[in-house]
């Protein structure tokens, strides 16, 4: 019987109940390091080899004053028990406990990687195959906690409570500190406050209750501190912290995996609800692209009850030897004394004794007990011999239950390698189309730099495009002026023809009119002159008289007139000379007129011509096809040429002009014959008033 303040206050482990072994005690262990492992609210944990067994142990040490102020001894009874009912290859399993006067010990499978953050501590960040690796660990964890009836929820994910099997790349998830928040909530989320508020969830913030999904905004945090190195909410002060959480305003770091991104994001929520299960977390593309880099277990949970209830009831019995609700089964503890040489066990029992405990051990007891009722003794071994039967035959139907499992997993292992090796195939096509798009890049980028060259000679030679446009316009509008020209030049060659044709029927009238009269004259004179024969000869007959002197008198006037008469045909007559050669010089002008016109006329066809085939050269100009230069100067070469035949047509209107000049030369001598004519009448009417006094005096 311990003494009052030895008294019991958790319920005898397994082992002890079993009666296995005697109550575990410190001594029974020898601590590898005077540094304890980790350090927390309630105690420390210590490295320590159990002396007998020689198997490492980490031992938590909770301190029973901490404990029982806290008011927390019933919780820690039941949570103790739930540990035990817990195996997964990735939780650290509770092996066994005990407790002296002031603390509890739990023996805890050891794991000898240390923790998740000092891994981190060391390589600042992860790369993404081996955190998804982590995060892939964790879940199978998370997902077994979540799976019992009620679900058990870790609510305190971070690298510092996930330790590492073993040390180095290969070290695998353990997670550890689960499900003490269930009852050191209050003093936790105190503890949490005064230290880092990297993980604070916003429902933790706001006190609304939590749910599974508690643990799914952790896993968010704790894959951006793997990935970066740093939590994703940082601030100077609490508030600034609490609002940049409950806004969940994450600062991804550039370059940030898109995919990590998108998955952290569906994580980060802040209504629970939101968050992506535990499932959907496992079948994210991230999760999916970096598949695992060590054997890795599948795992299909059932909901399986706990032991007893996770929240605390009103009960407030402190007795240390109250049942736990359930019997313990084998597989959920360790007997720490057990060795595999019964007889070396009773040997080690023997020379090292307890110094803390001086009763006999076990097996000594068991000897110096004197057999003193041996059919008792037979009866109670045939009792234990039945029950050994039972457990063999439990055994035995669990065992078949096992190979079937196996059986179950080897198929599902088989499976699981085609798959590995189907995305393995998927992989290297995925990274040969990878090296093929960064060729197709590459490409891409001479060709766009090619198109930009391409482009700058486009602009400069739509330049000299315009260029020639503007060109083809001023020659346009030059032959549009000579067409004009040569227009108002013909209307005025038509019109000088048609003085010219005026003129000269003017000329022949006045020639008809002339001759006429020329041969009247003649007629005149031979008749005059007939007269005057006459006359004289009639006078040489005659008397001279009075009538003879005046006829003479007459005649005398006569042959005046007459020769004013012949003085004027001799001048009329060297008129018509001058007339004929100018008539003659007239007709090869015209004709020289009408040979500058026909050239003319071609002239302005062949210009017209040459602009209807210049308006469709210009029409079937590409950019690419202009020789610039040298049609440059073609045309300037066809302006030249252009400009040279204005100036033909410039002597062509001179020689028009001097043509003019002739037909005006000619009207003058034209106004001078009309003039002769009308001279010619006044002889005609002295003429015959001379014929009328010739015939007075005949009378
Ligand atoms: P609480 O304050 O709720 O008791 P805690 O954080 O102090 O929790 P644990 O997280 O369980 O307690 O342990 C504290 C530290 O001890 C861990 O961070 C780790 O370094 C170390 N540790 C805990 N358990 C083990 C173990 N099984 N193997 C190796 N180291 C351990
Ligand atoms: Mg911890």
């Amino acid at each position: 019987m311990r003494p009052k303040s030895q008294r019991r206050l958790l319920f005898p482990s397994p082992s002890v109940l079993s009666g296995a072994e005697r109550e575990p005690q410190v001594n029974d262990f020898e601590s590898l390091s005077k540094k304890a492992l980790g350090e927390g609210a309630f105690g420390e944990v210590y490295k320590v080899r159990h002396k007998i067994s020689k198997e490492l142990y980490a031992i938590k040490v909770v301190s029973k004053q901490k404990v029982v102020s806290a008011n927390l001894l019933p919780q820690l009874r039941r949570e103790i028990r739930i540990m035990y009912s817990l195996s997964h290859p990735h939780i650290v399993k509770l092996y066994n406990h005990f407790e002296d006067d002031n603390n509890f010990y739990l023996v805890l499978e050891l794991a000898e990687g240390g923790t998740l953050w000092q891994r981190l501590a060391r390589f600042k960040s992860f790369d993404e195959a081996s955190a998804a690796q982590y995060i892939r660990e964790l879940i199978l964890a998370l997902e077994y906690l979540h799976s019992r009836d009620p679900p058990i929820i870790h609510r305190d994910i971070k690298p510092e409570n996930l330790l590492l099997d073993k040390e180095g790349r290969d070290g695998r998830i353990k997670v550890a500190d689960f499900g003490w928040s269930n009852f050191f909530n209050a003093e936790r989320t105190r503890m949490t406050y005064c230290g880092t508020l990297d993980y604070l969830a916003p429902e933790m913030i706001n006190q609304q209750g939590h749910t599974t999904s508690l643990d799914l905004w952790n896993l968010g945090v704790l894959l951006f501190e793997l990935l970066t190195g740093s939590a994703p909410f940082q601030a100077p002060t609490q508030a600034a912290m609490f609002e940049k959480i409950l806004k969940v305003r994450v600062a991804f770091p550039k370059n940030f995996p898109p995919l990590a991104k998108d998955l952290i994001s569906r994580l980060l929520r802040a209504i629970p609800d939101e968050r992506l299960s535990l499932i959907e977390v496992m079948n994210h593309p991230w999760m999916q692209t970096h598949q695992p880099i060590r054997p890795t277990m599948t795992q299909t949970v059932q909901r399986e009850a706990l032991p007893c209830q996770l929240e605390a009831g009103d009960e407030t019995s402190d007795i240390a030897s109250e049942d736990p609700i359930k019997p313990f089964q084998e597989t959920e503890y360790r007997v720490l004394s057990k060795i595999n040489n019964p007889r070396e066990e009773e040997k080690k029992l023997e020379v090292v004794p307890s110094p803390q405990n001086k009763s006999p051990s076990p097996v000594k007891q068991a000897k110096q007990q004197a057999p003193s009722n041996l059919e008792n003794e037979l009866k109670q071994t045939r009792d234990e011999n039945k029950k050994f039967q039972e457990q063999i035959d439990d055994k035995e139907a669990e065992l078949s239950r096992v190979n079937t499992r196996i059986q179950e997993l080897e198929n599902i292992v088989a499976k699981l390698d085609a798959e590995y090796e189907d995305k393995r195939k998927m992989e290297k096509s995925l990274k040969d189309q990878l090296a093929e798009k960064s060729n197709r890049n590459a490409e891409l980028a001479e060709l766009q730099e090619d198109e930009s060259k391409l482009y700058t000679e486009y602009e400069g030679l739509r330049a000299k495009c315009l260029e020639k446009e503007t060109e083809l316009n001023l020659l346009k509008t030059e032959i549009e002026n000579m067409e004009k020209l040569s227009k108002e030049k013909t209307q005025q060659a038509s019109d000088l023809e048609r003085d010219v044709d005026r003129v000269k029927s003017d000329i022949d009238q006045t020639k008809m009119k002339y001759n006429k009269s020329k041969s009247e004259i003649q007629e005149q004179f031979a008749k005059i002159s007939g007269e005057i024969d006459e006359l004289q000869r009639s006078l040489g007959n005659k008397d001279r008289d009075s009538s003879v002197v005046s006829v003479e008198a007459l005649l005398a006037f006569t042959q005046e007139n007459l020769d004013i008469l012949k003085n004027r045909a001799r001048v009329e007559n060297e008129l018509l000379k001058q007339y004929q050669d100018a008539n003659e010089r007239l007709i090869q002008l015209d004709n020289k007129y009408s040979e500058m016109r026909l050239a003319y006329e071609n002239y302005l066809n062949e210009l017209k011509k040459h602009s209807v085939n210049r308006e469709a050269e210009f029409g079937n100009i590409k950019p690419a096809n202009i020789n610039s230069q040298g049609e440059l100067e073609s045309i300037k070469d066809r302006l030249r040429e252009c400009i040279g035949k204005q100036y033909s047509n410039k002597l062509l209107n001179e020689e028009l002009v001097h043509l003019q000049s002739l037909v005006n030369q000619y009207e003058k001598s034209l106004g001078l014959a009309k003039k002769q004519s009308q001279d010619l009448d006044y002889l005609r009417q002295v003429n015959q008033k001379k014929s009328s006094s010739q015939q007075y005096y005949k009378k």
